[in-house]
């Protein structure tokens, strides 16, 4: 029975064939014959078992020759790819036959063609395809690659190439590539730089292939990002001149476009010229990087980033490498998956995706090839092309490169790359690229933290800075001489030793040589100071009393700042004025005083008038006496400013006016003098008691508005360029009052500025940073700060451009803060030393106590009072005496004694009424012939 439907089988193929029929066809023919005649034969058997026993027996005998096409000088890895992949999947095609589930075996057909032998190809192709062919893998070259696509879009034989192909997509009818399409790969590049933050670089690429790589990531640049060197690497292997020029110009970062086994070479020159280090970035757009030894380069420090399409790690990758162990070829090939490059495992992948297509087609229409010469008639196509086609378009495919899916042009819309960043351990993934998602970190925050932190960890940095107390002193010496660190101290050395503990790294102090904190110098293009020290790569961290500014952040890069401040002035403190005795004066001004005279006397005159005009004001001299001739007025001049005098004074009088025209005026003069006396008091108290020191100057505005003080600043610092490039009209005005002051008010340094305050005596006030200023009153009790700040800003440590090292410092400096070290620091060194503190200028303290030369000026007033008082009184005495000696007809000195010894009797209270010797009138109306003031008293 077997044999009688084999024979069936053959005779109708041999018919079909035109009778022709060779002994090397046999299986397959035996094949394709039961395949195409295996619906008649279940008519034929009635019995599904014999018709499924015929089946099976014909499609195990069912071959398909695949074909590889592959360059004189092409890796060996690449035919040996190829036949592994056969040789696997043919040993699980043999694997599943116990258990009858059928598939043909694949035939390998090798052909290795001479590259830019066109015509050589295109034989080779015809001959393939007239032997009969089912899929073709490669060539790699463009050119032989179009030649064989444009003989498998006529016979309609689908091929897969897996070369990068810089060209825009192509409309491929039978061909697909396996390579990621250029555009993807320049987009991932692209989105690369953009994480790296890379706006300046310089690109490093071999060949025109490579121009035409990066040209669409030359493209992708935003117009204002600075201009990109692009240099083509030497075509006799020596790099050494291109890249020492590299390094000269400052350049750190690098875009490296190359074969994958010219990058070792590269990477080593570039580290004999010293362009490998910690400051250095490359990336490597080879995607095989990863397969290379640069775990040299690696050490130094070197950020390295790369692309790779293949993970080694991946099961399939894994699970390949048995594969690759199967085939036993002449010349052994070790493949690991370290070493696994991108077009190997995408040969590998081709002949996966040619075969899955063609065993789908087998199983529901058997597939097999057709001898189609390259000539042959119009129309002569392979019956299965346009099926399998479909077949590859539809699927999905996992390969050792990934997902594999291709769009209706033949390009792969779906893998995904990784982005590998070098570590001291070799390559690290840290995001994936892919074209849907773009690109993804897979880095944690920790993760990326613990990467920042390991960069620094263990190094030993160089630390620049400057002599400028309290940031940074020498020690006192000793013997032996102290070496090293131990030779200074100061807030910035207490700074990066905290750091230094935190990101555990070692550093030396080294003074910057010309002391200078860092200036661009137009003229040459250089940065000197400690600016300078960072580029020219003498040292990896800067810090001092050192400003972050826009100019200085163009040139080096700053970490958070430190410590915030702000320009201010300073100035001597104003001396305290001397006590004045007569500062009871000081509640009014001396026009005050003078306004209060006039009206004093200019109340008591009008009163005089008033008083006289009042009729109510002229009395009898004696309210017992109703008949007396004559009115009195008790308002005389004399009597009318005791009256005034009495009431400013707020002592009262007895003179009390009776009119309503005088009363009217008295009460006004009471109101009057109630407010006044109630504002004197008032301004009394606080006059007395605050001693007020008058400074000159009190703000930046009242600075520029005289030229009696001139006023300058540190010459070549961050606070002098605030004047230089401020756009404000008042600071624009005082830097050209600056400039053109003679003699120079800039000084070399802050110490200098300092000492010319002190000297200056008032004359001199300077631009200084809050923070020094701090200090310097601190120690200097007859310094002080005049005013706000003018600006703000912050000290920050200073570092290389792009250095590695920033992001772990800045997180330990915020990490400083947080714990509250920075500001413990600084109240550790901005102290003046103990028992030199200032005295605060507490107003409550000056306030409190008020000493004789205060109020000395009232004691003096009482003095010459009572001094004139007396003198008066003198003069009164002998006024009287004089009388007395007229009327008792005695010498005046008789008078005079004889008052005397009167006054000093003092137990004598009652004095005789002195009488004329001339028979005296009765009538008391005599007012001149009496003492006291009542003229009945009649005392004796
Ligand atoms: N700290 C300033 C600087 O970095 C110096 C100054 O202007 O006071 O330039």
């Amino acid at each position: 029975m077997k044999q009688f439907l084999v024979r069936i089988c053959q005779w109708f193929i041999t018919r079909r064939r035109g009778g022709r029929y060779s002994e090397g066809d046999n299986e397959k023919v035996r094949c394709r014959g039961a395949v195409m005649f295996q619906p008649l034969l279940l008519v034929f058997l009635l019995l599904p078992g014999p018709a499924r026993y015929c089946a099976a027996k014909y499609h195990v005998a069912h071959t398909l020759r695949i074909a590889g096409l592959f360059e004189e000088g092409s890796p060996p890895e690449w035919a040996f790819a190829f036949q592994s992949a056969v040789d696997a999947i043919n040993r699980q095609t043999a694997s599943w036959a116990p258990q009858r589930v059928f598939r043909p075996t694949l035939e390998p057909v090798l052909r290795t063609l001479s590259p830019g032998d066109s015509f050589g190809t295109g034989r080779a192709v015809c001959n393939l395809t007239s032997e009969g062919v089912a899929g073709i893998i490669g060539p790699r070259q463009t050119a032989s690659t179009d030649i064989v696509r444009s003989v498998c879009d006529r016979l309609e034989i689908p091929q897969v190439v897996t070369n990068w192909d810089p060209r825009p997509p192509l409309r491929r009818a039978y061909q697909f590539n396996l390579h990621p399409d250029a555009k993807f790969i320049a987009q991932a590049l692209v989105d690369v730089l953009r994480e790296l933050k890379w706006r300046s670089y310089t690109v490093l690429y071999q060949g025109d292939e490579s121009l035409v790589r990066l040209r669409s990531v030359l493209q992708e640049r935003e117009p204002r990002d600075p201009p990109v060197a692009v240099r083509q690497l030497s075509q006799d292997g020596d790099h050494r001149p291109l890249l020492k020029e590299i390094r000269q110009s400052g350049e750190t970062r690098l875009v490296l476009d190359c074969d994958t086994d010219t990058v070792p070479e590269v990477m080593r020159q570039a580290e004999e010229i010293k362009l490998i280090g910690v400051y250095q970035s490359y990336l490597i757009t080879s995607l095989d990087t990863h397969t290379l030894d640069l775990g040299r380069y690696q050490q130094s420090g070197a950020n390295i980033t790369t692309l790779r399409l293949v993970q080694p790690d991946s099961e399939l990758v894994l699970k390949s490498m048995q594969d690759f162990q199967y085939l036993r070829t002449a010349q052994p090939i070790h493949i690991r998956p370290e070493t696994l490059r991108t077009e190997t495992a995408l040969v590998f992948d081709a002949v996966h995706v040619l075969a899955n297509a063609l065993f789908k087609g087998s199983t529901a229409q058997p597939v097999r090839e057709q001898r189609l010469p390259c000539h042959g008639g119009v129309g002569a196509v392979w019956d299965h092309g346009i099926g399998v086609r479909e077949f590859i378009r539809d699927m999905r495919h996992e390969g050792l490169s990934g997902d594999i899916l291709f769009d209706a042009s033949g390009s792969r819309v779906r893998f995904s790359l990784d982005v590998l960043e070098s570590s001291s351990s070799g390559f690290q993934r840290v995001a994936t690229w892919t074209p849907q998602e773009g690109f993804l970190s897979s880095r944690t925050e920790t993760q990326a933290q613990r990467q920042t932190q390991s960069i620094i960890e263990g190094r030993h940095l160089i630390v620049s800075s400057r002599l400028d107390a309290p940031y940074l002193r020498m020690k006192a010496p000793t013997t032996p001489p102290r070496v090293g660190n131990d030779r200074y101290e100061g807030y910035s050395m207490d700074l990066i030793a905290n750091i230094a503990e935190l990101l555990n790294f070692t550093f030396e102090f080294k003074l910057a040589p010309d002391g200078e904190y860092g200036t661009y110098d137009k003229r040459k293009g250089t940065w000197n100071g400690l600016v300078g020290e960072l580029i020219n790569g003498r040292a990896d961290l800067a810090i001092c009393d050192l400003t972050i500014t826009e100019e200085r952040q163009s040139a080096v890069d700053f970490t958070m700042p430190f410590m915030n401040l702000g320009i201010s002035i300073l100035y001597t403190k104003p001396e305290k004025p001397p006590p004045n005795l007569f500062s009871f004066l000081d509640p009014f001004t001396i026009d005050v005083w003078i306004y209060m005279a006039t009206a004093f006397l200019g109340v008591s005159a009008i009163f005089f008038v008033l008083a006289r005009m009042a009729p109510n004001e002229w009395t009898r001299p004696h309210p017992c006496d109703q008949d007396s001739s004559e009115l009195e007025n008790t308002f005389s001049l004399i009597n009318i400013l005791w009256f005034t005098m009495g009431s400013l004074m707020g002592a009262g009088c007895d003179l009390l006016p009776k009119a309503v025209s005088t009363r009217l005026l008295a009460g006004m003069w009471w109101f009057f003098t109630l407010i006044a006396i109630a504002s004197y008091t008032a301004n009394l108290a606080a006059f007395l008691t605050i001693s007020r020191m008058e400074s000159p100057i009190n703000s930046v505005q009242d600075l520029a508005k005289q030229t009696k003080i001139k006023y300058g600043t540190f010459g070549r610092g961050s606070t002098a360029a605030f004047f230089k490039n401020s756009n404000d009209s008042l600071y624009q005005r005082m830097w050209i009052v600056m400039k053109q002051a003679r003699p120079d008010v800039f000084t070399d340094d802050n110490h200098e500025g300092v000492e010319r305050v002190k000297k200056g005596k008032g004359n001199y006030a300077f631009f200084m940073e809050s923070t020094s200023i701090e200090y310097q009153t601190a120690l200097n009790c007859d310094l002080r700060k005049v005013g706000g700040q003018l600006d703000s800003k912050g000290y920050g440590i200073a570092l290389p451009r792009d250095s590695p090292y920033r992001t772990a410092v800045s997180g330990a400096v915020l990490q400083l803060q947080e714990r509250g070290n920075l500001s413990a620091l600084k109240n550790r060194w901005w102290k003046a030393p103990e028992g030199k503190e200032c005295d605060e200028d507490d107003p409550d303290k000056n306030s409190t106590e008020l000493g004789i030369l205060n109020v000395g000026g009232v004691f003096l007033v009482l003095f010459f009072g009572t001094l004139i008082a007396f003198a008066v009184s003198v003069l009164e005495f002998l006024w009287n005496c004089r009388k007395i000696a007229v009327e008792e007809m005695m010498t005046p000195w008789e008078a005079v004694v004889s008052e005397l010894r009167f006054i000093v009797q003092c137990g004598l209270d009652a004095k005789p009424v002195r009488r004329r010797r001339e028979p005296a009138p009765s009538d008391c109306s005599d007012s001149r012939l009496h003492y006291g003031s009542l003229c009945s008293s009649g005392r004796k």
